[in-house]
């Protein structure tokens, strides 16, 4: 069981280019997907949102221009980060890019140090909101901003996976929560994961609770479930 890799779809029909960019990126934690074109792009982002998209200019078929702003005008899509490359280094083709919608721009040759700089940075820029609402169940507190979890008093340890698990449990308390929709509310779109890892998680986050471990509760065959009534004191 692994944890989620950010996942770099590289648009980028030089092949030497992609496998070059693909080797360095695995290397540095993230999961590359190559696509030669923009049909097969699509296909990759249909069946799986990346969490980066690295968009060559020059594409056989649609430019990396068009896919960009093709991109952009899909809800689904259009929260990806773009980072488009090209051979080009003029002002004018960096406008077009940028006004196509690509939130950075980087041209070749790079090094790999810039490259995963910028990826790095638009990733951070367009991180969704990561800091939870404040939340009391009873004796058991959640603090979004300083991510503390506390029961009667006691901080309680644990990882940002239970932690993010817990805020919407207790967001949404009394309401049966499949693992599917666990999945997309806890872990997001971006990922693909099977529905077990929301148990081993649940199981974590029970023995990091200790005593307020079984507010959450199995309920089979449907999901999980966290409920106040006679755990609240
Ligand atoms: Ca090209």
């Amino acid at each position: 069981m692994r944890s989620h890799l950010p996942r770099v779809l590289i648009v980028e029909d030089e092949k030497a280019i992609a496998e070059l960019i693909s080797v360095n990126l695995r290397h540095n934690g993230f999961t590359p997907i190559w696509s030669e074109d923009g049909d097969s792009a699509q296909r990759e982002i249909d069946s799986v949102l990346p969490d980066v998209i690295l968009l060559d200019w020059m594409l056989p078929g649609q430019s990396g221009v068009a896919l960009a702003k093709k991109w952009r005008a899909d809800p689904r899509i259009k929260a990806v980060p773009i980072l488009m490359l090209t051979a080009r280094g003029d002002e004018s083709d960096k406008v077009l890019g940028l006004d196509a919608g690509a939130d950075d721009y980087i041209t070749k040759p790079f090094s790999t140090q810039e490259l995963l700089a910028r990826i790095r940075a638009v990733l951070r820029r367009r991180a969704p909101e990561q800091v939870a609402e404040s939340v009391t169940l009873g004796a058991l507190s959640l603090d979004g901003a300083s991510y503390r979890v506390t029961f009667a008093g006691q901080t309680l340890k644990m990882g940002p996976t239970e932690f993010k698990l817990l805020s919407f449990l207790m967001h949404h308390t009394e309401r049966v929560h499949s693992r599917s929709q666990l999945l997309d509310k806890v872990w997001g779109d971006h990922v693909f994961i099977e529905e077990r890892t929301v148990d081993v998680h649940v199981k974590r986050l029970r023995e990091a609770l200790g005593e307020a471990g079984s507010m959450i509760e199995t309920v089979r065959g449907a999901g999980y479930r966290l409920t106040v009534n006679a755990h609240a004191t």
